[in-house]
């Protein structure tokens, strides 16, 4: 039987399992609480007897998600982790150091079942949903790991960009950012949190309701519908216009601008005419594009434009007064991009 994931819990349902499960006190769930943000095991959990330590052991974990690997870039600061789940199911993650903090880059599924055509985390297919536990997990497991490097480091900011497509771990994913943003929890400010989505429009909708002030990455990769279906197949289910329709009632329920994620793939949707297009169906929205020249996936034959088309298509957009940037690309020696690390550790078959 799996154990309890202590790490996830709200304050009352820890402090439930502290009363019935452990029949102690109410206030060793403070206690309890604090040593799960800073990632304790139950081991070290020092204010709490070694029995009733060894008793929670028994039917509990603190984290279920430890860090099996850590890779860093010699090109930068950026690290990038192979989390180990307690099923033996491997997630990965990476943490990016800017100036105004660290960066974590966070996945909510093993695998994705949503198929984009130039993303490696999809190529298996999804396995399961995490956890609350295990979404939350990989913060409190990167903390520790680069707090051991350097004690001033925090992660700062969350960007839902790894693994696995968020709204399709709806209940989980928002549970996540209540706790990750409780004051007894980690305290991260909701409005350094990215959620990247493919697009699943009814969940978007549901989302902007939910008055959580997190910034809302679309990935949007392409002009128009006709493109737009033959690289991601949820293009099939909602058209263009809905999903920008979507993007409005995010905009207006909660003030914030939209960020639309757009891979330049040499080819396919980066020629100007697809700027112009791109520049006429964003016109109005409160809007910022986000490009990046697309990681190749060695699998696909799909590959990046050259610099000068990427830097055409940027002052393209510009012109039509669409406010744009380029991504800088981090990490490019530890296969920084979503899913080929995981991807490379199952196909060489390495065990753990
Ligand atoms: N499922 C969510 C979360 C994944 S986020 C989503 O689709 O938004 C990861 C971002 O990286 C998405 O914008 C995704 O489309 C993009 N991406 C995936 N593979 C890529 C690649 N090979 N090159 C560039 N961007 C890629």
């Amino acid at each position: 039987m799996s154990r309890i994931q202590l790490l996830g819990m709200s304050q009352t349902e820890l402090e439930r399992f502290v009363v019935e499960e452990l029949g102690e006190g109410k206030f060793r769930a403070k206690q309890i609480g604090q040593w799960l943000n800073r990632g304790a095991d139950i081991d070290e959990m020092t204010n709490l007897s070694r029995s009733l330590r060894s008793r929670m052991s028994e039917m509990a974990v603190s984290n279920p998600v430890r860090i099996l690997e850590a890779y860093k870039s010699k090109l930068d600061e950026t690290e990038k982790f192979l989390y180990v789940l307690e099923d033996g199911n491997l997630i990965e993650g990476v943490v990016m150091r800017y100036h105004h903090g660290d960066t974590l880059c966070v996945s909510t599924q093993v695998g994705c079942r949503m198929g984009c055509a130039f993303c490696a985390s999809t190529l298996e297919g999804r396995v399961r949903n995490l956890t609350v536990g295990e979404i939350l997990g990989q913060v409190v497991a990167a903390n520790r790991h680069i707090q051991a490097q350097d004690e001033t480091r925090k992660i700062h900011n969350i960007v839902l960009m790894g693994s696995g497509e968020p709204l399709d771990n709806y209940d989980s994913v928002v549970t996540f950012l209540r706790r990750v943003n409780a004051p007894e929890g980690l305290n991260i400010s909701l409005r350094n949190i990215s959620l990247s989505t493919c697009g699943l429009v009814p969940k978007m909708r549901a989302f902007a309701k939910e008055g959580l002030p997190v910034t809302l990455s679309v990935s949007l990769h392409a002009p128009n519908d006709d493109i737009r279906r033959r690289i991601m197949p949820i293009a099939n289910a909602y058209p263009m216009n809905e999903l920008l329709d979507a993007c409005r009632v995010y905009v207006a329920e909660t003030g914030r601008r939209v960020v639309f994620e757009y891979a330049l793939i040499r080819n396919v949707n980066c020629a100007m005419e697809h700027a112009d297009e791109l520049a006429a169906r964003l016109r109005g929205l409160q809007c910022h594009v986000n490009l990046i020249p697309l990681n190749d996936v060695p699998e696909r034959s799909l590959e990046a434009p050259s610099r000068q088309d990427v830097s055409a298509f940027l002052k393209r957009l510009e012109k039509r007064h669409i406010s744009a940037t380029v991504r800088r690309e981090m990490g490019a020696d530890i296969e920084g991009a979503c899913g080929q690390l995981r991807r490379k550790v199952l196909q060489e078959g390495q065990t753990i």
